[in-house]
């Protein structure tokens, strides 16, 4: 199932070392710097970067159609047995707790209550299906992982639920990993991408709370986690860099996701 993207060229990566070099006039505050310099940033790794501007324009509306309405709420699955009719197309969102799914979630529909927003980890232990595009997508928010506190019965329960699910959800077209921008790639983040490339599931990875993270950071993290992408047979290969505070990276996110959608 994984999409047959060839193997990477994280869009605008060659030009990273670039977007670091400062290019304001030095009497700049400082604030206003990083501001542009985060601009440059998100601008240089956006996936659209190769489009022209009338693809992006057109790729974009796309997304932010298909994000204009509120999702219908549709289950909590617990049991393969409880899914739903597949889906034209399902995207699922997953990440460790904490690293700002609800939010981003919340933020691509522009709204605050779509995915509660929880400091607790692991609250839910289920997949959440969301229905978008009137039924034709589903958006599935998967739980947390990572919670340690969690009793073994129920993480080995979830365990084998998840892998049941990405084994056998052809209509399954991109698992979105979420990874916090300041700390990379984990090793249960590194156990999850074993698990989708085992099963050929198609995933990218987003980065989350772009925000918070320093420039030079942030361009040293996209350049490691692309050449450790490169090693990932069912990873695409370009890197969305988002913050839901402040609402950067989501129009290249939301059409991203509705490029899914035929
Ligand atoms: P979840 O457990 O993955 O659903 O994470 P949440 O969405 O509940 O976010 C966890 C914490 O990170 C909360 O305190 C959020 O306010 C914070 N957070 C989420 N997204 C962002 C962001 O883009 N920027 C910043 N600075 N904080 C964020």
């Amino acid at each position: 199932m994984a999409e047959s993207e060839g193997k990477p060229a994280v869009s605008g990566r060659q030009e990273l070392s670039a977007a670091a070099t400062p290019g304001a006039p030095a009497q700049a505050p400082a604030q206003e710097e990083a501001a542009r310099a985060a601009k440059r940033i998100f601008a240089r790794t956006s996936p659209l970067a190769s489009l022209s501007d009338e693809e992006r324009a057109a790729a974009i509306e796309r997304g932010r159609a298909l994000f204009a309405r509120p999702p219908v709420f549709v289950k909590g699955v617990a049991d393969m047995a409880q899914l739903p009719d597949p889906f034209e197309a399902e995207i699922a969102f997953a990440g460790r707790s904490n690293v700002g799914k609800s939010s981003l979630i919340n933020a691509l529909f522009g709204r605050k209550d779509v995915a509660r927003v929880s400091n607790t980890p692991g609250r839910t232990r289920e997949l959440n299906y969301f229905s978008l595009a009137e039924g034709r997508m589903a958006l599935v928010d998967m739980p947390g992982y990572g919670y340690a506190k969690a009793p073994k019965s129920l993480v080995k329960k979830w365990q084998a639920l998840v892998r049941d699910y990405l084994r056998g959800r052809p209509s399954l077209k991109r698992v979105f990993i979420l990874i916090d921008a300041r700390h990379g790639i984990k090793p249960q983040d590194e156990a999850a991408m074993d698990l989708l490339d085992e099963t050929a599931v198609n995933y990218q990875i987003v980065l989350t709370k772009a925000d918070k993270a320093r420039r030079d950071a942030l361009e040293k993290l996209l350049a490691r986690t692309g050449e450790a992408l490169m090693a990932r047979p069912a990873a695409h290969p370009e890197i969305h860099v988002t913050s839901a505070r402040k609402k950067q990276g989501l129009e290249e996110l939301r059409a991203a996701i509705a490029a899914l959608l035929k």
